[in-house]
């Protein structure tokens, strides 16, 4: 079974290729991004709380972060793997997310990080506010959701790079391409780490 993240700095394309590398592997896609904007949209009292968060482009606290996913990764059609889009972005997740797996006995399987240069991230983005009109897709909330992401969140690659399961994927060129890519690059971590099922349904 799959338990795997797609991480990379917002405009990269996560949420695209999360969709895709899920639905290849037979798992659930869990974007804590269009969760928040599920419930922003919707009014919820958990939307409330992060919505001021979200249109300044910052993080929205760890504790009700990490309440959500533990709630959303505790559902049914995601017994059978998931990857998450989106999470962990800091160290206190990572240590939330590790919480939440060593209760459950399973463990991650892979990391993929898409690799896009930042003036690609920023033309990108801007090009996705005028489609979309996403609210934090600004010129200013841009440049400081990379900030965060540069300050913050390559620490958390940086921490998965140490246990040897992090593949470093190019997100640039066509986007078939690059779900072919990442592919591989959950294929080669999981060959490395001896993560690979050897009988369907063997693993944890
Ligand atoms: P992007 O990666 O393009 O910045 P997302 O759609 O993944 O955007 O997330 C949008 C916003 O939702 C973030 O800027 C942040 O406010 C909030 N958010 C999403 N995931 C997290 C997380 N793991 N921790 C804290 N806040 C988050």
């Amino acid at each position: 079974m799959t338990r795997m993240l797609i991480m990379g700095p917002p405009g990269s394309g996560k949420g695209t290729q999360a969709t895709r590398i899920a639905d290849k592997l037979g798992i659930v896609a869990i974007s804590t991004g269009d969760i928040f904007r599920h419930n922003v949209k919707n009014l919820t009292p958990l939307g409330q709380e992060a919505k001021r968060y979200i249109d300044n482009g910052d993080f929205v606290p760890d504790e009700v972060t990490n309440r959500m996913v533990a709630d959303r990764i505790a559902q049914p059609d995601a017994e059978r793997g998931f990857l998450l889009d989106g999470y962990p972005r800091t160290a206190g997740q990572v240590e939330a997310l590790d919480a939440m797996l060593t209760e459950s006995g399973h463990r991650l399987s892979a990391v993929v990080e898409l690799e896009v240069p930042d003036a690609e991230l920023v033309e990108r983005l801007l090009k996705r506010a005028e489609i979309e009109g996403r609210a934090d897709d600004t010129r200013e909330v841009i440049e400081h959701r990379l900030k965060l992401y540069h300050q913050e969140t390559e620490a958390v690659v940086a921490s998965y790079v140490d246990r040897g399961i992090v593949a470093r994927v190019d997100g640039t060129g066509q986007i078939d391409d690059v779900t072919e890519r990442l592919l591989q690059a959950v294929y080669s971590v999981r060959t490395a780490t001896g993560t690979l099922p050897v009988l369907p349904g063997s693993e944890d």
